[in-house]
Parts: C-alpha cells; sequence; structure tokens
C-alpha cells in the first residue's frame, strides 16, 4: 500500500495545502490522479508517494481516515522537477496558491481541473499526385501543401480548398500520435552587417558575465538586428533561444524577421487552440525546436538547454499578468535563466525604471544604441491645445496637424495618428440636469460606439440602447462629450475625403487575424492614414510613415496612479518612434493641453535621462518604486457583508505588520462587484511578502469573506 501527498484543484479552497490518499501501487510524482474531494471529483497533482506496510496504522499514525485515489490519468509525469519548483517559487513571490501556478505554466491540456482535457490524436496529410484541372489559387494551394504537414497547418491556407481536395482525394488525412523529430533547424545567412555600434553591443553581450543586460537603444537603432544576430549565436553553440513579445498580433514585422532568418521557429502565443499550444509545448520539451517566439506565458516552455532569453520592450505593460497569480516575466526568465546558466536580454527605447536603476548601479549591465540606423531622429513639435481652441480651431485635428498631414499626403507619403481612447465619444451627459449615463453594474461612465450605435461599458464590455431622453430627468437633453476613435476617424475623413482611412483598435481588431490584414494593408500602402489606440504604438516599421500625429496626448497623465507619467511617456515616445524610420525625416506632431509638463518636455527633446531624473527624484520624495515595493491586496465580492467581514480581518492583521500600510480604498465597482485596495509598501521585499503569505493563507481558511487577489509589485494601482 502507498500514501500520496497531493495538491488539490479547487476553486473555492484555494489553499496551499497538502492532502495524503492511498493507492496499492506506486505512483511517480508531478502525475495527475482523480480523488474525491469534497463530496465531489476532482484533479490532483502527486507530490510524492510512499509505501507503508499497513493502513489501519497509517490512519491511526495520521489521526484521520485515509481515502483511495480513483485513478490515475497521466502515463508520464507532466512536469518536471525544475517546473515543480518553479511553480512553488512562483507561488512563493506572487502570494498565489501553487495550483494556480502550476496551471499558469502549463498548456490546457495539462492543467489539473475538474474536467480534465486530454490531447488527441493528430491528423496529418499525405499529398497524392492529380491531373484534374485546377484554378490558379487551387494551384498555389497545392504547392504550399507537404507530405507529413498537420491538417491543423494546411486548413490554416484555405480550409474550403483543402476541404475540396479531401473530397477529391488530392489530399489524404491519417491520425497518428505526435511524433518528434530531431530538430530540423536551418539558419539562413540573410543576416544584415552590423554597424559597428551594433557589433559592439552584440560582443559585449557574449562575452559578459552579467546574468542580465539592459539594451537600452532609441526607436529604430537597430535593437531588433542585435537579438537576431545573439540568437543565431547561441542556436550555433546548440541552446534554445527564447524571444519575449508583448503581443505576436501587434508585431508582425518582427515575427517576419525571425522567420527571414531562421527555419523552424515556434510562435506561441494565445490565438492558438489548446491543442496546438500543447503541441508546440511538447515541440519544445523533446528538443525538436530551438527557438521560440512568443508572448508573456512562453516563459514557462519546457526548456531543456536554455542559452539566451530576450525580453523585446521590456518596460511593456503586458509581460505583468493582471489576474492571479500576478507575475513579471522578467522575474520568471531570471529564475530560468539562473537554472540554466542562461542571459537574459532586456531591450528597450524607454526602460522600465527598474532596470534602468539596477543597469546604472551595475546588478545589469548597460548597452547603449544612441543612433538611429538612419541617424535621423524624428523632428517633434507640441501643439498647444489651449491655444488652438481659444483660436476656435477644432481640437480634434488642429490646423497645424491638418496642414502636415496635408503635406505627407500630397508626397505620397503615410500617416499613423494615435489616440487612446475608443469609441465615439466617452462622455453622454444630460445637459438639463447634469446625469452622466453610467453602466448599471459598473461604476463607470457608458461610451457612445456610432460604428453599433450603441453605448458601451468599457469595463465589462455590455452594450445599451441609446436612450432617447434622460433616464433621471426625462428632457431630451443629452449631449456627447469627448472623442475617441471613431470620432476623429470621421473628422479626419472629412478633412481628406479622398485619403483611404483605417481604423485600429479593439472594436474593429477582434477577428483572428484582422490586426495582421490591416497591417499588411497598410504595408502595401493601401491605406494613407492610419488611426488607432495604443495598438498602433509599438514596433511597426513603415518606411513610408513619415508623420504621426498624437492627439489628447496628455490624457494619461489625469490618471492618479503613480506610474502614470512613466506609461504617457512610454506611449508618446514609442508612438514618435514610429516616424522617419528610413530615407525620409520623420515629424511628430502632438496636441496637448499641458506642453510643459516634464513628460512632453522629455518627450520633446526625446530625452529619457531628463524624464528618468524628474521622474525619481518624485518616486524618491514620495517612495514609489523603484524606492520601495508595493504589495496591492483587492477585495472584491457582490455581497457587503462578505466585504466588510473581510476587510475588517485583513485590516486588523495587517496593521500588525511593520510595514508603511495605505487604508482600504474604495474603487469603482465592476460587474456588480464592490472592490476594495489595500495597499503596502516596503524597501525589502521578502520579508513583506513572507508576513504577507501569513495572513493570506489564514485569510484563505476563513469562511464568509471576498474573494481576494494579491500584486506584488503592481505596474499601475487598480
Ligand atoms: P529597433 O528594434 O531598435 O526599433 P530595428 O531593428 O527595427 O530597430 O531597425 C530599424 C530599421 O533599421 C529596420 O528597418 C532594420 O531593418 C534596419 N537595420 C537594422 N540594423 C541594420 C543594419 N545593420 N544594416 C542595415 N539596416 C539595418
Ligand atoms: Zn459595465
Amino acid at each position: 500500500m502507498y500514501v500520496c501527498e497531493v495538491f488539490v484543484t479547487n476553486s473555492s479552497l484555494n489553499v496551499n495545502q497538502l492532502y495524503s490518499y492511498y493507492y496499492e501501487e506506486y505512483i511517480e510524482s508531478f502525475k495527475r490522479v482523480e480523488v474525491f474531494f469534497a463530496k465531489g471529483k476532482t484533479t490532483a497533482l502527486v507530490v510524492n508517494c510512499h509505501e507503508i506496510a499497513d493502513l489501519k496504522a497509517e490512519e491511526e499514525r495520521l489521526g484521520f481516515r485515509l481515502i483511495k485515489i480513483i485513478r490515475v490519468i497521466d502515463e508520464e509525469p507532466i512536469i518536471s522537477s525544475e517546473q515543480f519548483e518553479l511553480a512553488k517559487w512562483l507561488s512563493r513571490i506572487t502570494v498565489s496558491p501553487f495550483i494556480s501556478c502550476l496551471n499558469t505554466m502549463l498548456p490546457k491540456v495539462l492543467r489539473t481541473s475538474r474536467n480534465i482535457k486530454t490531447a488527441k490524436e493528430i491528423e496529418y496529410i499525405r499529398v497524392n499526385k492529380t491531373d484534374e484541372k485546377l484554378t490558379k489559387r487551387q494551384e498555389e494551394v497545392l504547392a504550399s501543401l507537404k507530405d507529413g504537414m498537420t491538417a491543423a497547418e494546411a486548413r490554416k491556407i484555405s480550409v474550403s480548398i483543402i476541404k475540396k481536395f479531401i473530397d477529391a482525394g488530392i489530399v489524404e488525412v491519417y491520425k497518428e500520435e505526435a511524433s518528434y523529430r530531431d530538430s530540423k533547424l536551418t539558419i539562413n545567412d540573410n543576416f544584415k552587417e552590423l554597424t559597428p555600434d551594433q557589433k559592439e553591443a552584440y560582443d559585449t553581450l557574449i562575452r559578459t558575465d552579467k546574468l542580465v543586460t539592459l539594451l537600452f537603444g532609441v526607436t529604430g537603432s537597430g535593437k531588433t538586428e542585435v537579438y537576431l544576430h545573439l540568437a543565431r549565436h547561441y542556436l550555433n553553440l546548440g541552446k534554445e533561444v527564447l524571444i519575449l513579445v508583448p503581443e505576436i498580433s501587434l508585431t508582425p514585422q518582427m515575427i517576419e524577421r525571425v522567420r527571414e532568418r531562421f527555419n523552424d521557429v515556434i510562435f506561441y502565443h494565445s490565438e492558438l487552440s489548446d491543442q496546438e499550444r500543447y503541441e508546440q509545448y511538447k515541440r519544445v520539451k523533446e528538443g525538436e525546436v530551438k527557438i521560440v517566439v512568443g508572448t508573456r506565458s512562453s516563459v514557462f516552455l519546457p526548456f531543456n538547454d536554455l542559452g539566451l532569453i530576450i525580453i523585446d520592450e521590456e518596460h511593456d505593460t503586458s509581460y505583468k499578468q493582471d489576474n492571479t497569480p500576478c507575475y513579471h516575466v522578467k522575474n520568471v526568465a531570471v529564475k530560468r535563466a539562473l537554472a540554466f546558466g542562461a542571459k537574459v536580454l532586456l531591450a528597450s527605447a524607454t526602460p522600465s525604471l527598474d532596470s534602468y536603476t539596477r543597469a546604472l548601479k551595475g546588478d545589469y549591465g548597460l548597452l547603449k544604441l544612441t543612433q538611429r540606423i538612419n541617424n535621423m531622429l524624428p523632428d517633434i513639435e507640441i501643439v498647444d491645445l489651449i491655444k488652438s481652441i481659444k483660436g476656435r480651431q477644432s481640437y480634434i485635428i488642429t490646423d497645424r496637424l491638418k496642414e502636415e498631414i496635408s503635406n505627407v499626403l500630397e508626397n505620397n507619403k503615410q500617416v499613423i495618428i494615435l489616440l487612446n481612447r475608443r469609441g465615439y465619444s466617452p462622455i453622454i451627459k444630460c445637459g438639463s440636469c447634469g446625469t452622466t449615463l453610467m453602466c448599471s453594474d459598473c461604476d463607470t461612465p457608458l461610451n457612445y460606439h456610432s460604428s453599433i450605435n450603441m453605448l458601451k461599458c468599457h469595463q465589462c464590455g455590455r452594450t445599451y440602447r441609446v436612450p432617447e431622453k434622460c433616464p433621471k430627468c426625462g428632457e431630451k437633453a443629452l449631449i456627447r462629450y469627448g472623442f475617441g476613435t471613431e470620432k476623429a476617424e470621421e473628422e479626419l475623413q472629412k478633412l481628406f475625403p479622398e485619403a483611404r482611412i483605417e481604423r485600429m483598435d479593439r472594436d474593429n481588431v477582434s477577428q483572428k487575424g484582422a490586426h495582421k490584414n490591416i497591417l499588411s494593408r497598410f504595408e502595401r500602402h493601401e491605406i494613407d492614414i492610419l488611426i488607432g489606440t495604443q495598438m498602433i504604438s509599438k514596433g511597426l516599421d513603415y518606411p513610408d510613415v513619415t508623420l504621426v500625429g498624437i492627439l489628447n496626448a496628455d490624457a494619461g497623465l489625469a490618471h492618479q496612479d503613480y506610474n502614470a507619467a512613466k506609461l504617457t511617456f512610454d506611449l508618446l515616445m514609442q508612438a514618435s518612434g514610429r516616424s522617419g524610420r528610413a530615407h525620409s525625416m520623420g515629424k511628430v506632431i502632438i496636441q496637448a493641453f499641458n506642453p510643459d509638463h516634464y513628460v512632453l518636455r522629455s518627450v520633446l527633446n526625446q530625452d529619457y535621462d531628463y524624464f528618468y531624473n524628474i521622474e525619481m527624484n518624485y518616486r524618491s520624495k514620495t517612495n514609489y518604486p523603484p524606492y520601495a515595493h508595493l504589495l496591492e491586496i483587492i477585495v472584491s465580492d457582490a455581497n457587503t457583508e462578505h466585504i466588510e467581514n473581510s476587510l475588517k480581518y485583513l485590516e486588523e492583521k495587517l496593521s500588525g505588520l511593520p510595514y508603511k500600510h495605505y487604508r482600504p480604498t474604495e474603487l469603482s465597482r465592476i460587474k456588480g462587484s464592490y472592490r476594495y485596495r489595500i495597499l503596502l509598501a516596503n524597501r525589502e521585499l521578502n520579508v513583506m511578502i513572507d508576513d504577507v503569505w501569513k495572513i493570506i493563507d489564514d485569510y484563505l481558511r476563513q469562511r464568509q469573506m471576498a474573494r481576494i487577489k494579491v500584486d506584488v509589485d503592481p505596474l499601475y494601482l487598480e
């Protein structure tokens, strides 16, 4: 007889506790099993298993009755002990349950959950000869098919044509357990020769004994090229390389550049299906593929011999997960690099304050690229919106911006317009009684969207019909205030009726592939003006873009958040960086209400250090990061009694801790849940985590409490 200790999956009981069960056979650690738990069946992960002589005696020793494991799910352990240790470490530093960390690390098919998903057999195709008459498009498709390709891959080329081919017997489909061959990586010799500055950065990184190095290079300085060369170096040594990118769909060019140089790259991101993710995961595990480009979660892939991890645009907030476990990819990357003896390269034109401070202190290596490849930084100009409005100009597209757009269009170049607010009008107010229309589930004003002629809550996504009269006073006096991308698009089209204008924001790119479609049409110059939210500020490298216009550029500064200035600075710098990247000088017009604010001055001078010094001075005075670590606890529940219990409990325990402690702040309601934030701050992180863990562990065992989420080192406060 054997006794196993297991972690149980149970969402209502998210404690970090091991439970004991018995079984007749030995079960290897890290296999999943099915067990009875809390009146139902659930899955669990076996952590250890030892033989016992007698069940009764063991039960007496433990002081409780043991239940038998129902069945063993896996033939092989689903994780390695490195991954197990990683999940334990992640659980500790994020103050979140072990099982949620483990599940975050794994593709869905391997997760422990109530409904177990298992991997399917994979469909492959075989291509037969044919003398049938094919259309040109069919011939193209046929030419791109290869024996042994997966059916899923083939269908991506054209679902309808593949179906026809299968019906006609031209393509045969057969099923097989996925089989993995040796790496068939080939490295092409189409690398650009590095400039002397790039070469120096490259050589330094290869020689450095620093675990982490920051590559701080202005936009267009050729950072991407440097790390493609570095990737080649490590691949040639037989090592694995991971390139992390903020969002795959927003960086099609980056993907293209990697694909051009290396064959057999894995792109690991959220648009893959569960099965596809599982297959890619296995290919990495079996050592079949040595280079991965992926978003945040690819940092958890089961590498064998990792040599280099690159974090592109390391300042990007998408590297932090905003639900439990709230981990930052940089911390995980460093942890994994340590385990493999690998190096981490952080790259950005606007590094996070934390990374740059560590680099200045010498904890990280620091490499700088201060020149653009074309040696021309764009020319930036700020338009004062107060003056424009006083001069009775439009405050959406000012006369100055309009003039520049005309110039660019005349020269047959392209324009990017950034406005970080989607929809038509963000506020609908009654002109008679002053009521603002709000979402009934969230404390959030409703946005008017002209494309659907509906009101939309940007918090929960719920849509509402547009009322004719004010729901409060009954007057027909509803007025729309402010503007979003839809209205700016409309105004642009009025000003430039001939121009081909396209909008890109979350509302019109929800479909898979929609981003790519718009961006590739922009690349082929089938679009003259691209207007969009922050999605268009990242990573785009189009030679014909010679003007970037930024509307309402300082709107983000109105947020009462400790990090608002940095986030606004990043957005403006990154967006400006899209202008004039090739042979023509770029121009940037920034429309703002506070042209004298240090964020705008720093952007105007394209001077990161100027911004850094002012911002750090402010952070030091207020004791905000990177001078102290913050730990945010969000308490939320629809039940106000539970909220009260929780706040009382947490306040009492937390106030006993020797850390700076901000009392609960009420946050806006979301989807009917009331929310409160408790904040702690301390210079030293580790003891704070340990102390908070003890409190949270006890908290999770209490009844009648609200849900909580812990966010260590939040990038912005909720
Ligand atoms: P960053 O990543 O710093 O924004 P990129 O790597 O995108 O910069 O480089 C900017 C542009 O310069 C790209 O179009 C790229 O192809 C080109 N480029 C980069 N390095 C070189 C080089 N060594 N020789 C020629 N062109 C280069
Ligand atoms: Zn809502």
